[in-house]
């Protein structure tokens, strides 16, 4: 299931099937717009280009910091820092609200800014490390995907985003790549 952050990372679309049609969706105004829409998250539409360029390189450290814990490297001090400074910069206040089911205390962003929307990818992460471990943190083994996603596994073995896409996918290329070597294997014994 997609975490925020994973979502978010994940605007760095490949396609799993190998074809061309990966894209970097960050600064695409409807792809922001579904990304708000999924989390409950505000801001304004489409990104100017010095929040989209902020964005696209919080993204990229992110991504490579979960790749980072997914391989056992330990989470640092510095990452921890670098991960305080984008929460920080979005400030949130309690408020007492009722909801259908009843009241609640919640946390309410104070400004509906991408800078908010990054403190609150940079907060699920964190959560994720709290609640979780860096090493379930995943890239898809389908060389052509790399698609971010946390191991929820209890086997903790989950090596493709999809077992019926990617997975059966290199499943037939394993298989196709045996064949091949077989007939290649027969054609030197003739
Ligand atoms: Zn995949």
């Amino acid at each position: 299931m997609d975490r925020l952050w994973t979502d978010f990372v994940n605007s760095d679309y490949h396609d799993w099937r190998g074809g061309d049609r990966s894209e970097d969706r960050l600064g695409n105004a409807s792809w922001q717009q579904d990304f708000l829409n999924r989390w409950q998250l505000e801001a304004p539409i489409p990104a100017s280009i010095e929040e989209e360029s902020a964005l696209r390189s919080f993204r990229d450290d992110l991504q490579s910091l979960a790749i980072r814990l997914s391989n056992g490297k330990s989470f640092t001090e510095k990452d921890q820092a670098w991960l305080n400074d984008f929460m920080q910069a979005g400030e949130v206040i309690r408020r007492f609200i009722s909801k259908e089911q009843g009241w609640e205390v919640t946390l309410v962003p104070v400004q509906a800014h991408w800078v908010q929307v990054m403190a609150e990818v940079a907060a699920n992460f964190a959560i994720t490390l709290v609640e979780g471990e860096g090493k379930r943190m995943r890239s898809c083994d389908n060389p052509d995907c790399r698609w971010i996603f946390y191991d929820d596994t209890r086997s903790r073995t989950q090596k493709y985003c999809d077992d019926k896409m990617c997975g059966n996918l290199m499943k037939v290329r394993r298989f196709r790549a045996k064949r091949k070597m077989h007939s290649n294997e027969e054609k030197n014994e003739v």
